[in-house]
């Protein structure tokens, strides 16, 4: 598939047209912001990384009847993918409080969650991603009921999938940001990447922190914990 012009470049990927008009190309930068852009850097290999294991994940998905964008990986850092108009929510579950649920609420970082979370932000950078209320959603036109609870359904079940297979890997998954889009048929999928940018993922054993959070917080070793949440997948997938 020919790569042609560049459509767009975002904090993490950069977005090209193919030959085809139903699909697209994403190429995965290291580059790394954190707090609406305030805060910038390189990730060296995380752009490989989060390629290769948004694509594991998303195949994954798909055998157990989740759909996403998934179409072929080209390369280390590019993707061919289905291309869809987005819905402009971020998709947030979350198992285990820890970010902006425990700073919004007072609840310590670790507290287990009596059953998952599910919360939307409005994809707005200039607004800095405020939450939304679904209804707010419906209301701006954003999603129609039906996507909501398309959107719920498949968030949930993203989730048990994917916590019962990071656990086999040894890996608590946390909480993550998940984007959906539909595609020219009006169905909703799958987009956007599952990553440690996008997850927090905690060593089940020591609770050490392997995501994005040691870029936030200073904590160091960042390519370390890319290249190890990496390999416990490739190990167990
Ligand atoms: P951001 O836009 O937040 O800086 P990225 O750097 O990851 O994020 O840019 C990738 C962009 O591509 C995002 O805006 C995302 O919503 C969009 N996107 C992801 N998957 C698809 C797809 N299958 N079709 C069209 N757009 C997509
Ligand atoms: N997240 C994301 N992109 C965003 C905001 C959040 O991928 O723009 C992910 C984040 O990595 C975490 C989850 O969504 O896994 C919940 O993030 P939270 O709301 O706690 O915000 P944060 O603490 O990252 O500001």
């Amino acid at each position: 598939m020919t790569k042609r012009q560049q459509l767009y470049e975002g904090k993490a990927k950069k977005v090209f047209a193919t030959d085809d008009p139903e699909l697209l190309i994403v190429s995965y930068k290291d580059d790394a912001t954190a707090f609406n852009g305030l805060k910038k850097g390189t990730i060296v290999g995380k752009g490989i990384v989060n390629n290769k294991m948004s694509n594991l994940l998303m195949k994954r998905l798909e055998k157990a009847g989740i759909p996403t964008h998934f179409t072929k990986e080209l390369s280390d850092r590019e993707t061919l993918v289905k291309k869809v108009s987005i819905i402009p929510l971020e998709v947030i579950i979350r198992n285990i409080a820890a970010g902006s649920f425990s700073k919004r609420y007072g609840v310590e970082e670790g507290f287990v969650f009596e059953t998952p979370t599910i919360e939307f932000s409005y994809k707005n950078d200039a607004l800095g991603d405020p939450l939304m209320d679904e209804y707010h959603a419906i209301a701006m036109k954003l999603a129609t009921k039906d996507e909501i609870e398309t959107i719920k359904k498949y968030a949930f079940g993203v989730n048990e999938l994917l916590k019962a297979f990071w656990a086999e890997c040894g890996v608590t998954l946390v909480d993550f940001k998940l984007e959906f889009g539909r595609l020219s048929d009006g169905s909703i999928v799958l987009a956007d990447e599952i990553s440690p940018d996008t997850c927090r993922l905690w060593d089940s054993a020591t609770g050490e922190k392997l995501d994005k959070d040691r870029f936030r917080r200073d904590l160091g070793g960042v390519e370390d914990a890319y290249a190890e949440v990496m390999k416990r997948l490739t190990q167990h997938i």
